[in-house]
């Protein structure tokens, strides 16, 4: 198979179904680039992740969550940003032309991609180490985008979801070789890093009610820090309220259940915070959207991230993932 049949068979065939669907498409892929209608009264988000094996997922992970997670993290930026996902590309670097790879690599990035409308527009394919990167573009209503830095002290912090999970799916997967089949609380852990749901309903329902919101990829603390630094605050985040899901206490205990939730990566869920005169608000709003959030801390003047459990400091890594951190 050659790289012309590789893109015509498993991206533009396959993706051509969102493309006459959204109908915002004049050019999508094929042209040296695509074309795209914007609404007039919308701005433009966009983001781009990449993925790269051995670094963001294991050797030998499954190539539907391959293609899921891709386009997932990248949603999740969207998410984080409260837009409306309409378009992505695709840059996929393969060691070989395997349909036994492309096929089910394409079925999971497209079916994410068929949930949230969003239309594969475009992309590139080279030889290589298995790496993949997706851009996502999508919109949002002038000056109503979620950011960083427009918390302020006194604000209430809030994480949705049950963050911890991956990590602790990831875990599993690594430890997989080894194990006997998994029980359906295991299960639900690997999905949970193989399969995460980007929060992209929250998002939308956040915009003009959130003050700021980042999604959670590096791990609760650091990213929730990441946040507070940019709204010139510190924050303080209660370790008793956090949100574990039966599945992370099971397989873990409850003490490195915090841990995982704490500073584990992967999970893909928002921080956010809200006015503290505005929580019924955003009760109220949260009730059309399915995903459940949980206030586990408030934002503060005094800078850096405290971390307590029933009146006690608990220290940990609040630094998150880099990837050229020597020490
Ligand atoms: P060019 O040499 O003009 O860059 P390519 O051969 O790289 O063209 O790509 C041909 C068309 O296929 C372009 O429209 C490009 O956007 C699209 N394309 C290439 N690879 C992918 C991919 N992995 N997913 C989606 N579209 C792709
Ligand atoms: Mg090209």
């Amino acid at each position: 198979m050659g790289e012309f049949e590789l893109i015509e068979c498993y991206f533009r065939a396959a993706a051509q179904g969102l493309v006459s669907q959204r109908g915002d498409v004049i050019l999508g892929i094929g042209d040296d680039a695509a074309l795209l209608d914007m609404p007039a009264d919308r701005q433009l988000v966009a983001a781009l992740d990449t993925l790269v094996e051995g670094r963001h997922f294991p050797a030998d992970c499954a190539p539907a969550s391959i293609g899921h997670r891709a386009l997932a993290v990248n949603l999740s930026d969207l998410a984080a940003m409260g837009a409306d996902p309409a378009w992505c590309l695709l840059a996929l670097t393969l060691p070989r032309a395997e349909p036994s790879f492309l096929q089910p690599f394409s079925d999971g990035l497209l079916a994410l991609a068929r949930r949230y409308g969003v239309a594969l527009v475009g992309g590139d394919t080279t030889g290589g180490p298995l790496s993949v990167s997706v851009q996502a573009l999508g919109f949002v209503p002038p000056g109503t985008a979620l950011r960083r830095d427009a918390g302020r002290a006194g604000d209430l912090l809030y994480v949705s979801g049950t963050p911890g999970d991956a990590a602790a799916g990831l875990a599993l997967l690594q430890a997989a070789a080894a194990a006997g089949p998994a029980d359906a609380q295991q299960q639900y852990l690997l999905q949970r890093f193989l399969y995460p749901e980007p929060r992209i309903e929250l998002g939308r329902a956040l915009r003009g009610l959130a003050s700021a919101c980042i999604d959670v990829s590096d791990g609760l603390v650091a990213d929730a820090g990441k946040l507070a630094v940019a709204s010139g605050c510190g924050a303080a985040i209660d370790a008793a309220q956090l949100p574990l899901s039966d599945a992370l206490i099971h397989a873990v205990g409850t003490e490195q259940a915090v841990l995982h939730a704490l500073t584990g990566g992967d999970d893909y869920e928002l921080c956010f915070t809200v006015p503290a005169a505005r929580r019924a608000e955003l009760e109220a709003r949260l009730t059309n959207v399915k995903c459940r959030v949980t206030c586990i801390g408030l934002l503060e003047k005094q800078s850096g991230l405290r971390v307590t459990r029933n009146g006690a400091a608990i220290h940990c890594d609040t630094r998150g993932y880099d990837h050229f951190r020597t020490g």
